[in-house]
């Protein structure tokens, strides 16, 4: 019913031609995936990520946007700019960003207003810290960030959006949710979006992933999860064999 979903989000890593090299390696390991295949790249690689890819089943994403339409915003990126580019999606408030931009669920919310006004569909994420965690406090968070993520959006903008569910402590670290704790509070979430919307709304329209230390050797588990509509990949996403397998979990 809801199409499952691999982004990989590549941070700041891949020059020109890093992105040329994984790309070119990666399509011909991905042409048969029964998901919907999705590559985030730094804005310098997405004219190449671009060029390579055009004709396959990979998609385009971005890792962050600006919510104003431009102006004296040093350093930002417009919706645009990357639609120009041929960009599809967007990672909007990742939890590096939160956590070393000053990024808060009011400026989550005007990007992903921003992102679907422009004709781009936002991959947000949520997810607690450790600390978070072990005060208990979990689904606290992830309701009040789904909450403020969607707040004024309208319903008939649900089924562009993913929602990326990435407990904090797991990124990067090689420590993952158990796949019935991350089918647990991508419960939550999903019930969060049934209260603010609708249940078929939830049930139907809104992907929601799982992301931390996901790799070709949980993917299949984690993915068997009711809840779990798709991964987006940080680490196993740099390598075209590793991020193959996750996409053929
Ligand atoms: C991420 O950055 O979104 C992520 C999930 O990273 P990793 O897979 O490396 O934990």
């Amino acid at each position: 019913m809801r199409k499952p979903i691999i982004a990989g989000n590549w941070k700041m890593n891949n020059t020109k031609a890093d992105t040329a090299e994984l790309l070119t390696a990666l399509k011909p390991l991905v042409k048969d995936a029964k998901a919907e295949v999705v590559v985030c790249v730094p804005y310098t690689a997405i004219d190449t990520a671009a060029n390579i890819i055009k004709g396959s089943n990979i998609k385009l994403g971005a890792e962050n946007v600006h919510w104003a339409e431009k102006g004296a915003f040093t350093g930002e990126i417009s919706v645009k700019m990357l639609v120009e580019l041929g960009v599809e999606y967007v990672i909007i408030g990742h939890s590096e960003r939160r956590q070393y931009f000053g990024e808060t669920d009011e400026t989550v919310n005007m990007r992903a207003k921003a992102a679907l006004a422009g004709g781009l569909k936002p991959i947000i994420c949520v997810g607690e810290t450790l600390a978070e965690r072990e005060a208990g406090k979990t689904d606290e968070v992830v309701i009040r960030q789904t909450t403020g993520a969607f707040k004024d959006i309208d319903k008939s903008e649900l089924d562009k959006i993913v929602i990326a569910y990435e407990p904090v402590w797991a990124i990067g670290t090689g420590k993952t949710a158990t796949s019935e704790e991350a089918n647990a509070t991508i419960k939550v979430i999903r019930d969060t979006v049934a209260k603010l919307y609708c249940r078929d709304c939830a049930e139907t329209k809104v992907r929601i992933q799982y992301g931390g230390s996901m790799n070709p050797k949980n993917a299949a588990e984690l993915m068997a999860q009711p809840e779990i509509d798709g991964g987006l990949i940080g680490g196993a996403s740099l390598k075209a064999v590793d991020f193959s397998q996750v996409v053929k979990y």
